[in-house]
């Protein structure tokens, strides 16, 4: 083994298609740094070998993906108060000698709301998984926000999470046209639109939407959803979900090198790498 070169893990099943490497790569080489991030498709079984050979000196730490997200906490020595608090660990590094496990989805879906103003504004949920969990300890951290209202097609488990999270409203999805006429910040946080060529949106076809409102697509792959192309021609204000991706990955680089992730690179080779996979059909 080389041990000049350290490492950095993304342990999941499946990870084919995780733009991860990507980002992480380019950073690495962008800063010049002898790191390399790997793929690790990790059968059942498997997960507690490959989180113990995360040292903080030759692997330098691991994302974790669907679907050890929740499993892989049974295999750390710590948990972040964020990452206590959604339930699910995305990335894990050494602290002070421990496996420490951390959320950075938390900071990643704050960081394109930075410069809003949200004081005040109304907030729907769209889904009751791992990201919706998230976006909700996310806002409450984001003071000042107004009602959250949570709309996900299970309704048990939608009213299940605001209760164990302590936040938000879990309402039938009979309801989302007139939620979404007092809601100022819409965030879909279901796969609903997902994927090359999917024109299917979250919302229903007499969904209101104005000027007056955000909508936040967590979705990345395409880089414009069904909903945010018919949010933009409302003219409404439009979110995707490429800073995110890109803002929870600086977290967990800054976790593990303790730089700063080189974004405006990172946004480069991504950009490149949709436009080139999109044009390949
Ligand atoms: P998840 O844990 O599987 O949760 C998905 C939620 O959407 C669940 O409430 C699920 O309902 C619901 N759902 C699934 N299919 C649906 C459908 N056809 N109609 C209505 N609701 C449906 O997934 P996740 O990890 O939360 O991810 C959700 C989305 O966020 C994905 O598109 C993911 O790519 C995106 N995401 C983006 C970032 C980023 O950095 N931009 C980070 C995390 C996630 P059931 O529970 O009933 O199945």
């Amino acid at each position: 083994m080389n041990t000049d070169v350290q490492t950095c893990l993304l342990l999941g099943n499946p990870v084919g298609h995780s733009l991860s490497p990507l980002i992480h790569n380019t950073a690495f080489l962008h800063l010049n740094l002898p790191v390399k991030y790997k793929s690790v498709l990790v059968e059942t079984g498997e997960l507690e070998k490959f989180v113990r050979q995360i040292d903080g000196t030759t692997v330098l730490g691991a994302n974790v993906t669907i679907p050890y997200k929740q499993v892989v906490i049974g295999f750390l020595d710590d948990l972040t108060e964020v990452a206590r608090s959604v339930g699910a660990v995305n990335s894990i590094f050494m602290k002070e000698g421990r496996l420490t496990g951390h959320n950075t989805d938390v900071e990643g879906f704050l960081a394109p709301l930075r410069d809003l103003v949200l004081e005040g504004v109304n907030v729907l949920v769209l889904g009751a998984g791992g990201a919706a969990r998230a976006v909700l300890v996310a806002l409450r951290h984001h003071a000042g926000v107004g009602d959250i209202t949570v709309i996900a097609r299970d309704l048990n488990k939608a009213r299940a999470m605001c209760r164990d999270l302590g936040i938000g409203l879990a309402i039938p999805t009979a309801e989302l046209p007139d939620t979404v006429l007092k809601t100022g910040l819409i965030v879909n946080a279901t796969p609903v639109g997902m994927g090359k060529g999917n024109d299917a949106s979250p919302l229903p076809v007499d969904a209101r939407l104005t000027p007056g409102h955000i909508v936040y697509d967590l979705i990345y792959v395409p880089s414009e959803t069904r909903l945010m192309r018919v949010a933009r021609s409302r003219n409404a204000r439009v979110l995707g979900g490429l800073p995110m991706l890109i803002a929870q990955a600086a977290a967990a680089f800054k976790l593990w090198t303790g730089r700063e992730m080189p974004v405006g690179a990172v946004e480069r080779a991504i950009n490149e790498h949709l436009q080139a996979s999109s044009s390949a059909g």
